[in-house]
């Protein structure tokens, strides 16, 4: 131990031992400071990290969506509180446990339940997000709809990667998805099942959805026109015909808009469709898609387009009639310089009237449009060829050398007439007497009347001279008494001897063919001509004091024969063409006879006729409506002819309308003629007016027109004009085997004409 002492004693021992003193101590001083540093450091970093976990916290239970997080051995590590409440489980047993354990029910969409793993897309790293449903405890409605999305990360640390699982509840959204797809639906079905063509069309005017009409108008299928430009099936000559309108459609200066167009069916028929475009906008406004309805309006231009054709056409030939002859010719004779450019032949046959009534109406008929063919050659596009009248053509020439040009067409009329034509067993040569007359100063002057005049001059010359021959005018005709004169003067004597008779043709209730009235057709007893059908006189007849007095003289034969008729309830309709009325002459004329014969006004019917060529001015409706006042029914003849016969129904006190023959002549082969009576019985009976239909002569003819509800009908089929004692002496039988003896029609116990409207 002395020695130990001893040692410290040895200065180079004690400076030794100082020095590591000395050091230990230091040594200590820089542990001590080391770790002091570090425990600060720590506390640092723990309260950063308590920070960052309210932050965290705080940021989970303020956003909308909650947050699930599963490690890769399906542990629990973290459930924010929105997740736990969307998810409706407790957040402090989830975390930590096996997500299998969460004590959570979940189904598809379709209500199938699923796995959670498979629910929640754990290890799927599919950031699309699904739809679960969570079921409640309050039975099968009560369900809970989440969008869940899921995202694999690196945890960072060595336990792999974690799911990230977003956790989001859909409820309301799901329900205003249900009500846009359940509205959608609807609109759908609405639009599928629409009679009407329907259209949804995009801002590229294409088509996005179309309904069964709109394909079956276009001749197509819904899913062929899905995806086509619009326009691709638009007639060509339309093509653009919507432009200006969808754009300002679309700037916001228009709502909607129509327009009708043309479009071309897969078939390659056109259709004519009426378009209802609008335009649906975004909740911002901006433009979205088109809505467009489209209507087939083909029938109703094809309507409008026959009526047109024919007010303008012979239906029987289908030349054009006199109206149209007369525009064109005044149409060339305003050009300039007309003179030897433009003439006009005036051509009547020959013999027709004795084929007429040897052969019958139809043989006539056909005989005419024979006629027709022939001029048609003959004119060869060198003019228009018209029917005016019965047998009388008038064509219209326009050329450079228009003297030449007549003579060629004149002469190749006569050629082309000189093959006979078969009638039945018979061959029969037509004739046809020729007039030529060329514009020039005095005729252009004078207008179409001035050179149809003297083309007239010059037929009758050549019928004069002959026969089957051309004459060419010259002034000296001008004074020689015409044709015309000579017939009109004629025509005065025989309505005072009482040559000009009615005859009588059956009208019948179609339903029943009950035999209900009678027409009353004038005919001439000529001497020596034998008998006249009205064609052949009454368009000579250019004197109105003579039409009138022969309108009168046949009142009284009617109302004698409805006194001394077959039956006392059947009625006779009387033909009285506009330019017979104006001054009550006539109406007090069937009024008297009303009171002397002691008759039901309604008995006696007026048929208006050739109404068109006169405007029913005021003096016209104030006697038709005197009349009807007093009981007798006006009908409109040839309905559905000449110049907007709609109007005429409107301004005058009609009571029934006759459908025009020409319309049932074509039934049922023809289908314009078929549809036309159709529309035009359905218009008659929406206004309340009697319905008759004239010119039948085939059985399908009249169970055609009975099924579209035309009610009476007259024609061959049932029997021809007849005289007045001809129709008393068949009527017995007729009326034992026809006349229906019960009461068809409330009160009347009779067949008189019902007329509801009292206009
Ligand atoms: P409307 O009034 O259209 O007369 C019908 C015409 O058709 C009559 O010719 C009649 O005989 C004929 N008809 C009758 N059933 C058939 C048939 O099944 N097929 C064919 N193809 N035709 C048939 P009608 O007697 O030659 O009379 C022609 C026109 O003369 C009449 O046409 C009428 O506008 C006029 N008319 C006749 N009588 C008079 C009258 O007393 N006064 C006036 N102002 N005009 C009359
Ligand atoms: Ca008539
Ligand atoms: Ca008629």
């Amino acid at each position: 131990m002395g020695g130990v002492v001893g040692l410290f004693n040895d200065p180079v021992v004690a400076w030794t031992a100082t020095i590591a003193v000395l050091l230990l101590a230091c040594l200590a001083l820089f542990f001590f400071a080391r770790s002091r540093r570090a425990r600060i450091a720590r506390d640092q970093v723990l309260a950063r990290e308590r920070r960052l976990r309210r932050q965290f916290e705080a940021v989970m239970s303020s956003t909308r969506d909650g947050v699930l997080i599963v490690t890769r051995t399906d542990e629990i590590a973290l459930l924010s509180d929105v997740a736990a409440s969307v998810l409706g489980v407790s957040r402090d047993d989830a975390v930590g446990r096996p997500l299998a354990r969460l004590g959570l029910r979940v189904v598809d969409d379709r209500m199938r339940p699923l796995l959670l793993r498979e629910a929640f897309g754990v290890d799927t790293n599919d950031v699309k997000p699904r739809i679960i449903g969570v079921p409640g405890r309050r039975g099968p409605e009560d369900v809970r709809w989440v969008q869940v999305r899921a995202r694999v990360v690196p945890d960072g640390l060595d336990e792999g990667p974690v799911t990230i699982v977003t956790i989001m509840d859909t409820s309301g959204l799901r329900e205003a998805a249900e009500a846009i797809s359940r509205s959608d639906a609807q609109f759908r079905k609405a639009m599928e099942n629409a009679p009407i063509g329907m259209a949804l069309v995009d801002l590229e005017w294409r088509l996005m959805e179309v309904n069964r009409a709109f394909a079956e108008m276009m001749g197509s299928t819904v899913a062929a026109l899905r995806g086509v430009p619009f326009s691709s099936l638009s007639h060509p000559q339309d093509l653009h015909a919507e432009r200006d309108q969808l754009g300002r459609l679309y700037e916001g200066h228009s709502s909607r808009f129509n327009i009708e167009k043309r479009y071309v069916r897969t078939d390659g028929n056109v259709v004519w469709a009426v378009l209802d475009v609008g335009l649906v906008r975004h909740a911002g406004g901006a433009p979205d898609h088109y809505v467009v309805q489209v209507r087939d309006s083909t029938d109703d231009r094809m309507h409008s387009e026959i009526m047109a054709h024919r007010a303008m056409h012979d239906p029987l030939t289908g030349l054009a009639n006199r109206t149209l002859m007369q525009e064109v010719l005044q149409e060339l004779l305003d050009q300039p310089d007309p003179e030897f450019r433009v003439g006009v032949l005036a051509i009547d046959l020959d013999g027709f009237k004795g084929l007429n009534d040897r052969f019958g109406h139809a043989t006539g008929d056909n005989a005419l449009v024979h006629v027709a063919g022939i001029l048609r050659a003959a004119t060869g596009g060198r003019g228009t060829v018209s029917r005016i009248g019965g047998d009388e053509f008038v064509i219209v020439v326009q050329d450079p050398d228009c003297s030449k040009a007549m003579y060629d067409i004149a002469g190749a009329i006569h050629d082309g007439l000189r093959r006979p034509i078969q009638v039945k067993r018979h061959q029969i040569t037509l004739h046809a007497s020729v007039g030529i007359a060329m514009a020039d100063a005095e005729t252009i002057h004078g207008g179409a009347p001035a050179l149809l005049s003297a083309a007239d001059a010059a037929m009758y010359r050549a019928k004069s001279l002959g026969k089957s021959r051309t004459e060419v005018f010259d002034t000296s005709m001008q004074h020689t008494s015409d044709r015309h004169s000579v017939l009109a003067a004629e025509l005065a004597q025989a309505i005072e001897r009482g040559e000009l008779v009615l005859h009588f043709q059956p009208i019948l209730e179609l339903r029943t063919r009950t035999v209900v009235g009678y027409e009353a057709l004038v005919r001439w007893q000529h001497p020596t001509r034998g008998l006249l059908l009205p064609a052949s006189f009454l368009p000579l007849i250019d004197d109105r004091n003579l039409s009138v007095a022969l309108g009168l003289s046949l009142v009284d034969q009617a109302a004698h024969f409805l006194a001394n008729g077959p039956s006392q309830s059947t009625w006779v309709s009387l033909n009285v063409s506009a330019d017979q009325l104006g001054d009550s002459e006539f109406a007090d004329r069937v009024l008297s006879a009303i009171g002397r014969y002691h008759l039901s006004p309604q008995r006696l019917v007026v048929e208006l006729t050739e109404v068109s060529l006169v405007a029913p001015n005021t003096r016209i409706r104030h006697e038709l409506t005197e009349l009807r006042n007093a009981g007798v029914p006006i009908l409109l003849d040839d309905f559905g002819t000449g110049v907007s016969p709609l109007s005429y129904l409107r301004d005058l006190p009609v009571s029934g309308v006759k459908l025009d023959m020409s319309f049932v002549a074509g039934i049922p082969e023809d289908p314009a003629g078929a549809r036309v009576s159709r529309a035009l019985g359905a218009l008659a009976r929406e206004l309340g007016l009697a319905t008759i239909a004239e010119g039948i002569e085939t059985e399908d003819q009249a169970q055609f027109l009975a099924e579209c509800g035309w009610r009476y009908g007259q024609g061959w089929l049932f029997g021809v004009a007849q005289p007045a004692a001809a129709v008393r002496e068949t009527t017995p039988e007729y009326a034992a085997s026809l006349i229906d003896p019960r009461p068809t029609d409330g009160d009347l116990g009779s067949h008189i004409l019902r007329f509801d409207n009292d206009r």
